[in-house]
């Protein structure tokens, strides 16, 4: 089989990136092996404006949004999925300095417009114990990008354009202008693993970091939250009257499963906010695929050029993703400059 890109790994760098490459008339074929503790399919898929302890917009948010949801919407109809939600989020203030510090950033300019006056707690008032007091979040959204890979994945396989394995780094030729695995020749292969980009022979001199995080799934009965809140953590309506309430963050771990440590904790921060019971229906833990800069990266191998990588959507892929895939697929087919904050030629490899 000949083909123009051979994408390995499909979480949402993957499946972004194969939708960009499709849509731009290329020849695709994904190897993934499916797994259950990908980052993509643990994630809340929040889209955040407005965020860290300072409330500053994040990193180039006026282009990434309007993208993604320009992206989000146009896969929902190609796919007959329903995956963006809007959903404004309600951000907790814990002292008086924190609100002056919140009313102050919604006074800036360019601010206002994510940066809602009057708070709306609506079911919330009820059913968690106060926060000193909030701020509300506009043109925030939840994305099931889980849901969204799993749809990609069987159009992929009605097309035949996956090979559901894990790949094995030592069966890749790379040739100048091509690679061959197995029976596949493709113009170059481009690698979206994820945090398990570290054990690429190709690209592990990157600066890859990896942050584990733990989530729950909860039903929370007889009640109904319609926005996020996040009150140290993030309590996300999803669909069927399930939250997602999460997250742990840590560097230090021995491997990828869910802890009891993490369920405690998250149990304990949910009884602190939430006056319902609740049920816990599931455990999680991925790793997050972080990076050193926390810019993605794009690019191609400096010494094999048809050797290719997308990753480091790291905390953010749900924003940060499509506006990169898109940029990636255009560097692919059409030689377009790479933005120097996110190509990977800003690390030498030694
Ligand atoms: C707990 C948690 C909460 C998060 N919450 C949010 C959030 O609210 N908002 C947000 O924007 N982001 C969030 N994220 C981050 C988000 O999940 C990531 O940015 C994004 O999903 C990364 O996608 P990826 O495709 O790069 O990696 P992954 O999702 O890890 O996908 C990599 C894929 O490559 C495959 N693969 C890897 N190696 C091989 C191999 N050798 N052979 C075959 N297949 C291979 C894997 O099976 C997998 O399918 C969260 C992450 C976690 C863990």
């Amino acid at each position: 089989m000949t083909i123009d890109f051979l994408i390995i790994g499909q979480g949402l760098a993957g499946t972004l990136l194969a939708h960009f490459l499709e849509q731009a008339g290329q020849k695709v074929h994904v190897v993934d092996h499916y797994d259950k503790r990908a980052a993509t399919r643990v994630a809340a898929g929040i889209i955040n404006p407005i965020t860290g302890r300072r409330y500053v917009k994040s990193w180039r948010v006026d282009d990434l949004i309007p993208f993604a949801r320009k992206t989000y919407l146009e896969l929902e109809n190609e796919l007959g999925i329903f995956i963006f939600h809007r959903r404004n989020i309600l951000r907790a203030l814990f002292n008086s300095r924190e609100e002056n510090d919140w009313l102050a950033r919604a006074g800036e300019e360019g601010y206002a417009d994510y940066m809602l006056d009057k708070p709306g707690l609506e079911a919330y008032a009820e059913m968690t114990v106060p926060a000193y007091s909030y701020g509300e979040v506009q043109h925030s959204a939840q994305v099931d990008v889980g849901v969204l890979a799993d749809a990609y994945r069987s159009r992929l396989r009605e097309r035949h354009a996956i090979t559901e394995e894990l790949f094995d780094y030592a069966r890749l030729e790379v040739f100048s202008d091509s690679v061959r695995y197995g029976d596949i020749r493709a113009g170059a292969a481009v690698f979206c693993e994820g945090y398990r980009a570290r054990h690429n022979p190709f690209f592990n001199y990157l600066p890859f970091g990896g942050a584990k995080g733990e989530v729950l799934l909860v039903r929370i009965p007889d009640v109904r939250f319609g926005k996020i809140l996040k009150h140290r953590i993030f309590i996300v309506p999803l669909e069927n009257g399930r939250y997602w309430v999460g997250s742990t963050y840590g560097w230090d771990y021995e491997d990828d499963s869910p802890t009891e440590q993490g369920r405690a904790y998250l149990e304990a921060r949910l009884r602190d906010v939430l006056k319902a019971p609740f049920e816990v229906v599931d455990h999680r833990a991925a790793i997050r695929p972080t990076v050193k800069d926390r810019r993605p990266f794009l690019g191609r191998h400096p010494e094999f050029p048809s050797l290719a990588l997308f990753n480091g959507l790291g905390t953010k892929g749900a924003s940060l993703g499509p506006f990169w895939a898109k940029q990636m697929a255009d560097f692919l087919t059409k030689n377009v400059t790479l933005e120097e904050d996110v190509d990977i030629g800003r690390f030498e490899k030694t």
